[in-house]
């Protein structure tokens, strides 16, 4: 049987950011509705914490695919030729196993993860935000700010990262876009607040949230870092991509519990559940939302259903016999 090999220079072109939101829009609301399994995802360490495999299995039942996402994460690949995130998606029919495809995922995770935060934006920021302030310059602080105008009308980007240069690369990447030189300059009056860093510590601090703000906690996705402190977790209204991941994963989430100051009741509800109405979500235009970005799984086979769709339709990928039928 053929299988579908999509490398990741292809990837941008097949996944463009406003499908990709749209995508994982429904893939969370499939999640909400119970049409989906999203397993929670082993994560294999090696010594000193260098780097992780990942491996992130799920199924959606809309789209009929199941899936894997193997992700290997290195921090300390920031700054040289290797991206910090690599891996594969594979997606496999879901009536048959046939294996249809394997996609790049460095691409997939970029874009769907910021596809994500615009979906829990859409959902939770006030409908007149306007000034965005995206905490952390790489490749997520990069596919932030080309998501999140996709669901507010922005009119000021306000980027800050902790080495200067990196912040200054990307703002020149948007007109609307300028350096903040602290954490509290950029969020001071920001509508909505990306946290995208890879800091094992608090950057982003209660005291500078502001009434009616939006925050996307994003650079966390392990129970030993944070970029909040437990205060800004204790001031917000905690929205979550998964429940069960962010009581198991979210170092944001389980620092400031063993702070005492919030705990699993504080989670008012899956962003899925806000898309299919079974929660209102924002209750005043005075409250600070939150969303806690763990990443899942069934966002990944979304958006890699989506490349796969769209390179058959151009023709587009390495097709190869791969197995999967006996021959002869
Ligand atoms: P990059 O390596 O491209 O960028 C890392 C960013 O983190 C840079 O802006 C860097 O700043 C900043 N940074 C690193 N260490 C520190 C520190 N100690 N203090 C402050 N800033 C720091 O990574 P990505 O953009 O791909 O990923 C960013 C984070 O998001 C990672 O932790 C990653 O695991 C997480 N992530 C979460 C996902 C989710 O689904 N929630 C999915 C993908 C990634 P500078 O360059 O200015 O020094």
């Amino acid at each position: 049987m053929e299988t579908l090999f999509i490398g990741q220079r292809e990837v941008p072109d097949l996944l463009p950011m406003a499908d990709c939101i749209e995508a994982v829009r429904q893939a969370l609301a499939d999640l909400a509705r119970g049409n989906g399994i999203q397993p929670l995802r082993p994560v294999m360490w090696l010594p000193e914490r260098v780097g992780a495999l990942g491996m992130m299995p799920g199924y959606l039942g809309s789209i009929e695919t199941m899936g894997i996402k193997t992700v290997t994460v290195f921090p300390g690949n920031a700054g040289t030729e290797y991206d910090s995130h690599q891996g594969t998606v594979m997606l496999f029919d879901a009536e048959n196993g046939r294996l249809k495809a394997v996609i790049d995922a460095t691409e997939i995770t970029s874009i769907r993860t910021a596809a994500a935060s615009a979906v829990a934006t859409d959902q939770l920021a006030r409908t007149d935000s306007s000034v965005l302030a995206v905490l952390g310059a790489g490749v997520q602080g990069g596919a932030h700010i080309e998501a999140i105008p996709l669901v507010r009308d922005i009119e000021d980007i306000r980027v800050w990262s902790r080495t200067a240069d990196s912040a200054r690369r990307l703002a020149e990447r948007d007109e609307r876009a300028h350096v903040a030189n602290s954490v509290s300059e950029a969020v001071a009056g920001a509508d909505i607040v990306c946290t995208t860093t890879a800091s094992p510590e608090p950057i982003l601090t209660g005291d500078i949230l502001e009434p009616g703000m939006h925050v996307n906690a994003v650079g966390s996705s392990v129970p030993f870092a944070r970029e909040l402190d437990s205060d800004a977790m204790d001031r917000s209204r905690i929205f979550v991509d998964r429940r069960e991941s962010t009581i198991n994963e979210s170092g944001d989430f389980l620092m400031a519990r063993n702070d005492g100051v919030i705990d699993e009741d504080d989670i008012v509800a899956e962003v899925g559940e806000l898309i299919v109405d079974s929660h209102p979500g924002r209750e005043s235009d005075s409250e600070v939302t939150l969303f806690v970005s763990l990443g899942l799984a069934v966002e990944d086979i979304a958006a890699g259903h989506l490349v796969y769709r769209n390179a058959l339709e151009s023709a587009q990928g390495v097709s190869m016999d791969f197995g999967g039928t006996r021959h002869g």
